[in-house]
């Protein structure tokens, strides 16, 4: 419990403080250590300054500096009902649990992308997070308990960033993280193969004032080059002890935890706060924004004053932000300005560019006295393949290659499995029906849940191998490389480079491929990345592809497919260059392309984090998909009492006691009515109704009013067109794309009702205009869903609506275009 929520009289023990350095220090000499007893002498609840007493003294504290002090209380610590404790005396069993609550340190890993953040966290916690050898894999924070030698440790894996100023909301959120979740203890994730730009990070630790161990990671990689680093003489100039780890191989985790421990407990000598010198001219802006914070005794206890002045001079705007809302913020704001004004005029350099500098100009003589690099460069492995990967004339033929690999594999070793889960999901459909009795509870599980969930499990196998072969190349630092060759070809369209790997992954399926648009950096890049993405033809959508240009265009079989998918990719870079023209107009700064360093990922790597794109591929689309079929299914299911124009039941009775019929004759004249009333009921089913009502709509575009239902049940998943199909043209919901009878059906169908009655239905242009209908409308509802949250609901609006309209527009075109030739 916080300090600040004591009531008057009551006490508690202290567990820890929080807060940074100088601050912690401050408190401390006030004499709230830990294991001390705090009564509250008084806490009005409005009241600022809060009395307590400690060690016999009274002391006054402001509710914020209360609010950065745990303690626990008697109700706590009886609840924590310490089993052991025999004890009567009561201030014995407060200081006991104080000492084990105590005993819980929060971790949080920091680190530049790539230097080993998730795969320490997996080797201390024994989670599977995804690693990867892509920059920004690393997404969103993840949580693991730990334990070791009686501490228990909260570790978090936040996401990798180069710096902690606020260009990009992953620094912004790690900074966040590190401000206001305030752990115990930062383990700064370092590179070892790449000392320099890593401890640029560090750097912006050491301002923060705050507790931090250096993992030194990749040690076996410092080691392979030959070069000598003297870590524990750094470690002593930082004042923060650097514990060398291989996280890929466990070791020197033990001893990090070790360290933690230490650096907790405040018994490593060598941690101590040192100040980075900036130099003659910003060290004195320093000392006067330092003196402002300060007397703002709110500010001073949020963050280290040193921190906020350094961030104030390289004019950050969150800080700013912040700095604003305090009593003092304008004198502030102020002086930053006019120094950061001062600054620049005798340096004429931006300021910020001038505490870089420091900052590397740091790094560099820390480096020089501890680092040696191999006396013989060795020409570096990476550079010799990049030659040839990133060759202006090779590179793309390679790429190609590569990617047509992948679809490849994707298609073809996907279907093996995928007739096994259509068996499993078969037999599962079999095992309801004999087990259950009939009734509407039945029909749900049956029809509308393992039908509608089964129908998009059956691509789970082709969405992992896909996920598989991204995977590798993200983990071999192949995909880094891939971006970078694209990067010029998309920078014509507006894009960066680093948009094309979500555009590729939206083959497989738009869910994964708009959350990893989150490695883009530019918030408009972002989006406009998202906007794009439903153009690329998803594997839900091969389905009905392969249904239509079966039935209707087996010629050009190939042909048509092909173009099918370059269709959408056309209209991806038409409607990149639209928006970028119009919402997303702002020009974004340039910045620098990773090319991480080539490594031969092990198969167990790779295959967690395919499993960790699949799975969540799987949880977003489990949620929606089971809602969506359910309502689909229920609106095809009720309402239950149809009056049906024959009295079916008669007519297959009257057909199977017919005793002049031959058995086949007669089974066929039984699944015709059978098959006659399921589509009667269809039609006069909720979502008949609303076909019918909607159809006309479709008119134009020469669809009926079945291809208008399945185009609504569509919605939901793009597979489900087919089975809608299947059911509609009396073949019954367990259809495949490659039912030869339901391609004859499709052929034979016409209009019924009062619109073009007699007339076929498909014609080379209705099928051709419904086929590219189904690659441009509304993506589906998990996609939706998706870019809401990414993005906001108002852009999954817009997506929603743009996408089905420029549908309708061109299926309008090629309907009416190909009627008049
Ligand atoms: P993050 O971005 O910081 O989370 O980095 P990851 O944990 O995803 O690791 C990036 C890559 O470095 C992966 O391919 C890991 O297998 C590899 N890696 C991690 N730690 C080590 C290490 O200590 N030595 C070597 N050689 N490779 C490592
Ligand atoms: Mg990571």
């Amino acid at each position: 419990m916080k300090l600040s929520k004591l009531t008057d009289n009551q006490e508690g023990i202290i567990v820890k403080v929080l807060g940074y350095g100088a601050f912690r220090k401050r408190i401390t000499e006030m004499g709230f250590v830990k294991g001390q007893k705090v009564t509250v002498i008084k806490n009005a609840p409005l009241k600022d300054p809060v009395e307590y007493e400690i060690m016999g003294y009274q002391i006054s504290l402001r509710r914020s500096e209360a609010e950065l002090i745990e303690v626990i209380t008697l109700e706590e610590a009886s609840q924590l009902k310490e089993q052991n404790f025999n004890g009567t005396i009561v201030s014995d069993l407060l200081k006991k649990s104080a000492q084990k609550q105590g005993k819980k340190i929060s971790v949080a890993f920091v680190g530049n992308p790539n230097a080993g953040k998730t795969t320490l966290f997996n080797s201390a916690s024994g989670a599977r997070e995804h690693v990867g050898n892509y920059s920004g894999v690393t997404v969103d924070a993840k949580y693991a308990k730990v334990k070791q030698n009686d501490y228990q440790f909260d570790i978090t894996d936040l996401p990798g960033t180069y710096s902690l100023t606020a260009y990009s909301p992953e620094e912004l959120f790690v900074r966040t993280q590190i401000l206001e979740q305030k752990p115990d203890v930062v383990v700064n994730v370092i590179d070892a193969s790449n000392l320099e730009r890593n401890l640029y990070l560090t750097t912006q630790l050491i301002d923060m004032d705050i507790k931090v161990v250096i993992a030194l990671n990749m040690y076996d990689e410092l080691q392979y080059k030959g070069a000598k680093f003297n870590y524990k003489q750094l470690a002593e100039m930082i004042g923060i002890p650097i514990i060398p780890t291989v996280a890929s191989k466990n070791e020197g985790i033990t001893e990090l935890f070790d360290k933690i421990i230490d650096v907790y407990e405040e018994k490593d000598p060598i941690v101590r706060h040192i100040h980075i010198n900036y130099g003659e001219l910003i060290e004195p802006a320093i000392a006067k924004l330092q003196n402002l914070i300060r007397e703002d005794k709110i500010l001073t206890v949020k963050a280290s004053p040193r921190f906020l002045a350094v961030k104030l001079l390289e004019n950050d705007s969150t800080i700013n932000h912040l700095i604003a809302d305090s009593n003092n913020g304008t004198a502030i704001l102020n002086t930053a300005k006019a120094e950061i004004k001062e600054i620049e005029k005798a340096t004429e350099e931006v300021c910020e560019t001038v505490i870089t500098d420091a900052k590397y100009g740091f790094i560099s003589g820390a480096l020089k006295e501890t680092y040696e690099e191999c006396a013989v460069k060795r020409m570096r492995k990476s550079t010799i393949i990049d030659t040839f990967l990133t060759h202006k004339l090779f590179g793309f033929p390679i790429f190609f290659m590569f990617m047509f690999l992948t679809f490849y594999a994707t298609f073809n070793l996907g279907a093996y499995p995928m007739d096994w889960i259509e068996a499993g999901v078969g037999m599962l459909g079999d095992l309801v029906e004999n087990a259950m009795a009939e009734g509407p509870l039945k029909d749900l599980i049956k029809d509308g849940i393992i039908g509608g969930v089964g129908g998009v499990i059956v691509f789970l196998p082709n969405i992992l191998i896909l996920f598989f072969f991204i995977s590798f190349m993200e983990d071999t630092g192949y995909m880094a490389r891939a971006a970078f060759i694209m990067d010029k070809l998309m920078h014509k369209i507006g894009l960066h480079g680093k948009s094309f790997i979500p555009l590729i992954m939206g083959f497989g399926c738009n869910v994964p491929a708009l959350m990893a648009t989150r490695t883009l950096q530019n918030k408009n890049d972002r989006l406009l990345t998202m906007m794009i993405v439903p153009f690329m033809s998803c594997s839900a959508r091969l389905p009905v592809y392969i249904l239509i240009i079966g039935t209707f265009f087996p010629k050009y079989e190939s042909f048509m497919l092909f173009g099918v998918y370059l269709l959408g990719i056309v209209l991806a870079v038409l409607f990149a260059k639209i928006f970028k023209a119009s919402f997303f107009k702002a020009k974004e700064a340039p910045f620098v392309m990773e090319l991480p360093p080539y490594r031969m990922p092990t198969l167990k790597t790779t295959l967690l984090h395919m499993w960790n794109k699949g799975s969540q591929y799987l949880k977003k689309m489990g949620g929606v998909i089971l809602v969506a079929s359910i309502i689909i299914w229920a609106l095809g299911y009720f309402p239950q009492n149809v009056e049906y124009s024959k009295n079916y039941d008669q007519l297959i009775a009257q057909v199977e006691n017919n005793t002049q019929l031959a058995k086949s004759e007669k089974e066929t004249q039984i699944n015709r009515l059978n098959n006659n009333k399921l589509e009667e009921r269809q039609e006069k089913s909720y979502i008949g109704k609303i076909g019918h009502f909607i159809a006309p709509v479709f008119y134009p575009l020469g669809f009926d009013w079945k291809m208008t239902v399945s185009i609504l049940t569509g919605v939901a998943a793009k597979e489900i067109v087919v089975s809608s199909m299947g059911v509609l043209y009396q073949e019954g919901g367990d259809v495949d794309e490659t039912s030869t009878n339901l391609r004859t059906k499709l052929k034979q169908q016409t209009f019924t009702g009062e619109y073009r009655t007699g007339q076929k239905v498909f014609t080379t242009a209705s099928a051709l205009a419904f086929l590219i209908f189904i690659l441009i409308y509304f993506p589906c509802v998990a996609v939706i869903a998706a870019v809401a949250k990414e993005a906001s609901w108002k852009w999954a609006g817009f997506v929603a609506f743009y996408t089905t309209a420029l549908a309708w527009i061109i299926g309008f075109m090629i309907y009416q275009l190909l009627n008049i030739l």
